[in-house]
């Protein structure tokens, strides 16, 4: 019998960035990764020393969305993983044609050519998603506004601020494929994005599902469940479902109304450690050391720095930058890491309640001690999702996470 997943209660520190307005940033340059997808690498098509137009197409990839340039300027390096570009700040940008877009075969290449792909931090190209398999057909169309993490704001301020923008596309989309539903997840804490929802004169184009405050819920599978409270096995288009992050959302808007390909996006810069947080509209590629710095981080008070939410995220290294999926970046301190000391697992179970994915997390301790990292397997390593919920839980710190990350690494070597 299936487990009815409960998932957990985190102190979610929004206030830090919730009424943060999106502020532009300009990068001195930008070092734009060949992956901002799930999937192979792109190739760069650019030569160093080249000038370069923002909006640009700079590295391609037959089965991938292309990349573009986020600025105009000078091409300083390519190496295996990046395109480096130095800002003129001219601000030049590539004149895309404008192309009418009437049909879901025109709408699927211009979303593969301008790049977008799940902003929520899948990076899954969004063509694919609307690429319907034959007797398939999009009845519900669920807009990922669940925004679960701690600190995180971004998909909050683009409902706040860019909502018109979010109902003409839906609009568009809904005619196109003939959808029958559109549903908005958003967790019924955030007060000023329902409002909004709530009072316009647009409400009859959605459904809104006010969720519980937990985590996590912003993975597809997890969001489907909250919403129709059934558990998929397979993919959601199985049961003719597609969703759709709505940060993703404000950059299909982008495209279609606006001839922009996807060159960047809002993040918010957050942590204890951080004294001007801010949600800021930041340039693909944009080197994390600059972000920080102009949000005024306190190097002393550092104990983690994370790409995304502390729970999913991952820490940030000296090659991390800005990619498609970067919805925060995240500096907390010693003091909100609430670290305590390592003791012996004292099989309380409590990894196992919370796991949404229904596994046994503590199996994976117990294999990363013995060293045998391939028995991990007998337990459904590969479903887990990484969430962190198992180690948030545990009462005696045990190194859940390291010895997940440790089976994985190992399987895909
Ligand atoms: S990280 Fe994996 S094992 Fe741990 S709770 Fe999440 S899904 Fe379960
Ligand atoms: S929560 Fe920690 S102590 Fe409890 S069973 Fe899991 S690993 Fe062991």
């Amino acid at each position: 019998m299936n487990r009815k997943y409960i998932g957990i209660h985190l102190k979610d520190k929004k206030q830090l960035t919730e009424n943060k307005k999106i502020e532009n940033f300009i990068p001195k340059r930008v070092k734009i990764s060949l992956k901002q997808h799930i999937g192979t690498k792109a190739f760069p098509i650019v030569k160093e020393g080249e000038e370069i137009l923002c909006g640009q197409v700079i590295a391609i990839e037959n089965f991938s969305p292309n990349i573009h340039s986020s600025i105009s300027g000078k091409i300083e390096k390519i190496t295996e993983g990046f395109i480096e570009i130095k800002n003129d700040y001219e601000e030049n940008k590539v004149e895309n044609k404008k192309i009418k877009i009437d049909t879901i075969n025109k709408f699927i290449n211009l979303l593969k050519e301008y790049g977008i792909v799940g902003m929520g931090g899948a990076m899954f190209p969004t063509y694919k998603k609307f690429n319907i398999p034959n007797g398939k057909k999009i009845e519900n169309l669920v807009i990922n506004a669940a925004e679960c993490e701690p600190y995180l704001n971004a998909d909050n301020r683009v409902i706040i601020e860019k909502y018109n923008s979010i109902i003409k596309i839906l609009e568009f989309i809904k005619k196109l494929f003939n959808i029958k539903h559109i549903i908005i997840g958003i967790e019924k804490n955030r007060h000023e994005a329902i409002k909004i929802l709530e009072n316009s004169n647009k409400k009859k184009l959605y459904k809104i599902k006010k969720l519980k405050t937990i985590y996590p819920q912003g993975a597809e599978k997890q969001l489907i469940q909250s919403i129709f409270n059934k558990e998929i096995k397979t993919l959601p288009i199985d049961e003719n479902i597609v969703v759709l992050n709505i940060s993703t959302c404000y950059a299909i808007y982008n495209a279609i109304f606006n001839n922009k390909p996807l060159t960047k996006r809002v993040v918010t810069i957050s942590g204890e450690a951080i004294k001007e947080p801010k949600n800021l509209l930041v340039p693909i590629g944009t080197d994390i050391k600059e972000l920080l710095e102009y949000c005024k981080i306190n190097e002393s008070k550092v104990y983690k720095k994370f790409l995304g939410g502390p729970m999913m995220g991952v820490e940030i290294d000296k090659n991390s930058t800005i990619i498609k999926g970067t919805n925060g970046v995240i500096a907390i301190s010693k003091k909100e890491a609430n670290i305590y000391p390592e003791k012996e697992c004292i099989s309380c179970g409590r990894c196992v309640d919370v796991c949404p994915m229904n596994l046994i997390p503590l199996k994976y301790v117990e294999y990363y001690r013995r060293n045998q990292l391939g028995k991990m397997n007998e337990y459904e390593l590969n479903k887990c999702i990484k969430c962190g919920c198992c180690q948030y839980i545990c009462p005696v710190n045990q190194p859940l996470m390291k010895a997940i990350w440790t089976g994985v690494n190992y399987k895909n070597n």
